[in-house]
């Protein structure tokens, strides 16, 4: 099938893109097509206009600073995969991106894009949600911030309105000192550039990596695919703070997230397989981010 006729725009920037959805009634954004592309050849999406977002070079940056890092909506999931300064200030973006799909997906697809189709089982929502980033929305009458907490509603429902364009998602860097943060994103994947089962994402702060048993200070843990949004399990996290890292903490958190969980069964992971790669999938994230926080991987 090929997608049904529509008008085609190239907005240059990103007032122009937000006048053109102001306009068109219905009108629908395009950034890497990933997902979009196939929606429309299939005709589960039929917008009048497109609205193509790849001429917007002011969305294409990563940008990292002492106090935060900041990355416009057009980074390819390629560019964060790479960037070197984002590993060493937020490991977890480049982590995440590398294990999106295939090498052509990650070439085209873009941070705005996975954001805006809010799939419950997207890296990137797992990852600013777990981060506590923030997004910048921008429509014709100005632009605001939402948190990545309030952002994701319920599945595939977000607090993005018709007239808004995703410009950037900015992440504090404070609270992931680097000389003592360790971050992992682990995925369980049914083969190999498909989406994931599970993946989690998860941050640990340590007080000092030199000491002979270091303490946690904060531990972050967000999971994809167990619920309609991204799953921050805050009772997890706290049952790995404020003590070095034990195999107690470890059982207990893995127990809590998958207690969290509100999983939909799918065709090869029904809902009590999903909920023990939840208890497990924790506790591996949680282990290998504290093992990076105090240098031993
Ligand atoms: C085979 C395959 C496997 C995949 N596996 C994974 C995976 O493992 N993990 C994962 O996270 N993703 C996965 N994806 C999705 C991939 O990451 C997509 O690239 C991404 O979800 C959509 O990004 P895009 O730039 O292609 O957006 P598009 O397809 O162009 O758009 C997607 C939606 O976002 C909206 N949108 C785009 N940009 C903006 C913006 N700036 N502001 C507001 N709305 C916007 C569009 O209107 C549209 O509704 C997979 C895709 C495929 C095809």
């Amino acid at each position: 099938m090929k997608p049904a006729a529509f008008e085609y725009h190239r907005p240059e920037s990103v007032s122009e893109a937000t006048d053109l959805l102001a306009e068109h009634d219905g009108a629908e954004l395009m950034a890497g097509n990933q997902s979009l592309g196939i929606l429309m050849a299939n005709r589960l999406a039929t917008p009048d206009h497109l609205v193509d977002l790849n001429a917007v070079d002011e969305l294409s940056y990563i940008d990292v600073t002492d106090e935060a890092v900041e990355i416009g909506a057009l980074a390819r999931h390629r560019d964060i995969e790479t960037s070197a300064s984002l590993a060493e200030a937020l490991p977890m973006f480049p982590d995440a991106a590398s294990q999106i799909a295939g090498p052509s997906v990650r070439n085209m697809g873009t941070l705005g894009g996975s954001i805006g189709e809010a799939d419950p089982a997207g890296n990137y929502p797992a990852v600013v949600t777990a981060l506590d980033g923030e997004l910048t929305l921008v429509s014709p009458d100005g632009q605001r911030t939402v948190p990545a907490s309030e952002y994701f509603i319920a599945y595939m429902f977000t607090e993005l309105e018709e007239e808004e364009v995703i410009a950037k998602v900015t992440v504090p860097r404070e609270p992931f000192p680097t000389d003592r943060t360790g971050m992992a994103f682990l995925e369980q994947k049914p083969a190999a550039q498909t989406w994931p089962t599970i993946s989690v994402g998860a941050a640990i702060r340590v007080d000092d990596p030199e000491r002979e048993e270091p303490v946690v200070e904060d531990a972050r843990v967000t999971l994809a695919n167990v619920a309609g949004v991204p799953l921050r399990a805050e009772a997890a996290e706290a049952k790995v703070e404020g003590e070095p890292l034990s195999e107690g903490a470890l059982e207990a958190a893995g127990e809590a997230a998958s207690e969290a969980s509100n999983p939909e069964g799918e065709m090869h992971a029904d809902e009590q397989y999903k909920r023990e790669l939840a208890a497990e999938y924790t506790r591996r994230s949680f282990e290998t981010a504290y093992d990076r926080a105090v240098g031993s991987q």
